[in-house]
């Protein structure tokens, strides 16, 4: 061991990363990797599967052609096991994830023995990784290996901090409750949260559960207390966003990394911005900005995975147009359930724009976009945080129903209209987004916020200090590296 410690204080760093096969931990991780190698004192691969690695090479040639320019980062992949023709949709996340760690975890491991070397070109072995908090069994592999892992959880501390919390709520007796319970009671038993936690605001699995040992509820809580076997857990977030939940956090894992918003962070380290879309984006999108009026426009997305009901649709677009404001809408080809009946008829419509994919963080910097009706991802959220675009929420599922309630309660940056998805209340909420005191007290708010997050990911800031302390953490977990 002291020999391969040896060996490797001769041998550079070779930090690898791997994000969950999704385009939100993409999104997320994939700064990370930019930042740290533009630090220049270690090497870094991004792993991908095939799958994503080939729509990411195709959908975003030039950010691939940026990152080729830097001769430490470098894009790996392996096989994610499902057939080509598979989709890998929200439906499917089961069968793809259940195809990871049947599948993947050999090829996973081979690529770690040949020492990170798929097509030997010199790389030096790897000596730390970086793996999302979602595939477990990857870092568990990794570890047996002697590969020090630190784990990355995309999702928000406060989701996180509720998934960990899923025991005591059950000892407490407030998980489950009936169907028929008051969903606005609060939950007493989640510390920093007592304050504006309700059962409404639980992560969709904590609502659904019927008895104390739900499927679901289990795994979730197995997921996020797998991440305290790892060397360190890294968030996308900072104390500007979530300091209490932090503090509350940082007592169970060896140590935690709050380095977020990561796509600011980047952005004040580099210069320059990060994007990857598994999606074509439609950048005459923001021609159409160029268009519109200050602040007239309201900008929705409904993320990556989301899916809407025909019915859904029709109250979201007869709620737009009722409202007489302009729309920007994102339509994934598969957003809406059943056909594309309604997603023509809301095309004919002038005022409501509709585009498949768009370039999300530089529509969100417009100066014509004057709110964002968001299902809450944590990427969106903070993407809207940071632009200082105030939020109209409407959480789809998971922990978005925790993120919405940040937003609209703890830091009053826009509306939660959870659960009501009526035209009026559609209609409603927008106004008091756009229009009147209410909206510019909204914007006012989420100014200050984005002020906020600019400080910490800049230089001498909480989020910019624990990354400098990631980055000597990695140099130094390097040294202990094992692998064979
Ligand atoms: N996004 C995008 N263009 C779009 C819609 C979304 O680039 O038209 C990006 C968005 O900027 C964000 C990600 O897709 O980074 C979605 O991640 P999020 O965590 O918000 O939601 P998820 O898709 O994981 O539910």
């Amino acid at each position: 061991m002291m020999e391969v410690a040896k060996e490797n204080m001769r041998q550079p760093a070779h930090l690898l990363i791997f994000p969950a096969p999704l385009q939100g931990h993409i999104n997320a991780m994939l700064p990370l990797a930019d930042a740290l190698s533009f630090a220049g004192s270690l090497r870094v691969t991004f792993l991908n599967t095939d799958h994503n690695h080939r729509l990411l090479s195709f959908f975003s040639p030039s950010q691939y052609s940026r990152f080729s320019l830097r001769p430490n980062l470098r894009f790996l992949s392996i096989p994610d096991g499902l057939s080509d023709d598979k989709p890998r949709s929200a439906y499917q996340l089961t069968e793809l994830f259940h195809s990871l760690r049947t599948h993947s975890v050999d090829s996973f491991r081979a690529l770690l023995l040949a020492g990170g070397n798929k097509d030997r070109d010199g790389w030096p072995p790897v000596t730390c990784i970086i793996v999302d908090g979602l595939m477990p069994y990857f870092m568990d592999e990794a570890q047996a290996l002697g590969i020090p892992v630190l784990a990355f959880r995309t999702i928000s501390a406060s989701s996180l901090w509720v998934y960990l919390q899923i025991p005591q709520m059950i000892e407490a007796g407030e998980l489950p409750f009936p169907a028929d319970a008051d969903l606005d009671e609060h939950i007493k038993s989640v510390p920093a949260m007592e304050g504006f936690l309700r059962r409404r605001d639980l992560p969709s699995m904590c609502r659904k559960a019927t008895k104390a040992d739900d499927k679901e509820l289990q795994l979730f809580t197995n997921f996020a207390a797998s991440s305290t076997r790892s060397k360190g857990l890294i968030f996308n977030t900072s104390d500007s966003l979530e300091a209490p939940i932090l503090s509350q956090i940082d007592s169970i894992f060896p140590t935690t990394y709050a380095v977020g918003p990561l796509h600011a962070l980047v952005e004040s380290i580099t210069s320059s911005s990060v994007s990857a879309s598994l999606l074509a984006e439609d950048r005459s999108a923001l021609n159409w900005l160029d268009a519109q009026p200050y602040r007239s426009v309201v900008y929705v997305s409904f993320g990556s995975l989301a899916r809407l009901t025909h019915e859904e649709f029709l109250e979201f677009w007869h709620g737009f147009v009722n409202s007489g404001h302009r729309f920007l809408w994102v339509v994934r080809p598969d957003l809406v359930a059943e056909g594309t009946a309604a997603v023509e008829m809301a095309g004919l419509e002038e005022r409501v724009r509709l585009v498949a994919w768009a370039p999300q963080e530089a529509v969100l910097r417009h100066r014509a976009v004057g709110c964002f009706i968001t299902h809450s991802g944590w990427n969106s959220t903070l993407e809207s945080a940071a632009a200082g675009v105030p939020m109209v929420c409407w959480p789809w599922a998971w922990d978005q129903l925790v993120n919405s309630r940040l937003v609209g309660e703890v830091w009053k940056v826009g509306l939660d209209m959870k659960d009501v998805c009526k035209r009026e209340m559609v209609e409603s909420m927008v106004r008091a987004a756009m229009e009147g005191e209410k909206a510019e007290e909204l914007r006012r708010k989420a100014t200050d916020l984005a002020v906020e997050i600019r400080r910490s990911v800049g230089e001498g800031g909480d989020a910019r200090l624990d990354f400098e302390r990631l980055l000597r953490d990695i140099l130094s977990l390097s040294l202990c590296a094992s692998i064979a």
